[in-house]
């Protein structure tokens, strides 16, 4: 599968594990110097592949007949700070988004998968979509880590390719639905803190 058949694959994916619906959420690759990117305003599990979107790094189309994702700022700023990032995805899943609207972080203490892969996911405060600060306070938000959640919004993951990005977003949507679960049972008990010191040892945990 080419890499503008996968992306459409992913975004498909996305949208049968209810990650996006209707219009949400984006996906980008990088290739060398230009970025492939989802079109605005459509379902982005409904695409075709002449449907994407090729873009230079400063953001002029190069092949595409229809408008690039407006968030195509926040790709840009990210593939910017991160050399060694390939793929974004930018989705509205339901639990996720729950952490969004309650400005929740997801601690690096709750499940062992959770933390090596995810570590400290943050909310960060909330900035209109689709802007120039959005694009700037997701990207510095996501130098050193590569989950965020974006406060009355929506999440984003990065990853060296898109079945990093995409199970990094799977497993933030899988997380928040448990600590939910674990919510209504009557809260969460966290790994001990002792214990913690084994992430940091072993997998670079950064706390
Ligand atoms: P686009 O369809 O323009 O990518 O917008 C979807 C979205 O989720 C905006 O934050
Ligand atoms: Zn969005």
């Amino acid at each position: 599968m080419d890499t503008r058949q996968k992306l459409v694959e992913i975004a498909k994916r996305m949208y049968d594990r209810n990650m996006n619906a209707a219009l949400g959420g984006n996906v980008s690759i990088r290739q060398g110097d230009a970025i492939i990117i989802t079109p605005s305003g459509v379902n982005k599990g409904f695409m075709a592949e002449l449907d994407l979107i090729t873009v230079d790094l400063e953001g002029n189309r190069l092949y595409g007949n229809g408008v690039a994702s407006s968030e195509a700022k926040m790709h840009y700023e990210i593939y910017r700070e991160r050399p060694d990032v390939a793929a974004i995805i930018h989705a509205h899943p339901p639990f996720a988004v729950g952490f969004a609207l309650a400005h929740r972080d997801l601690p690096d203490n709750l499940l062992p998968e959770t933390t090596i892969v995810l570590g400290h996911v943050p909310c960060l405060p909330y900035t209109t979509p689709s802007t120039v600060e959005l694009a700037r306070q997701v990207a510095e938000a996501l130098r050193e880590r590569n989950a965020a959640i974006m406060a009355n919004h929506g999440a984003i993951t990065v990853g060296k390719d898109l079945e990093e990005a995409y199970n990094r977003m799977e497993l933030l949507e899988q997380t928040c639905i448990s600590v939910t679960v674990a919510v209504a049972l009557g809260g969460v008990q966290p790994i001990p803190e002792e214990a913690m010191a084994f992430f940091v040892a072993n997998f670079g945990l950064r706390r």
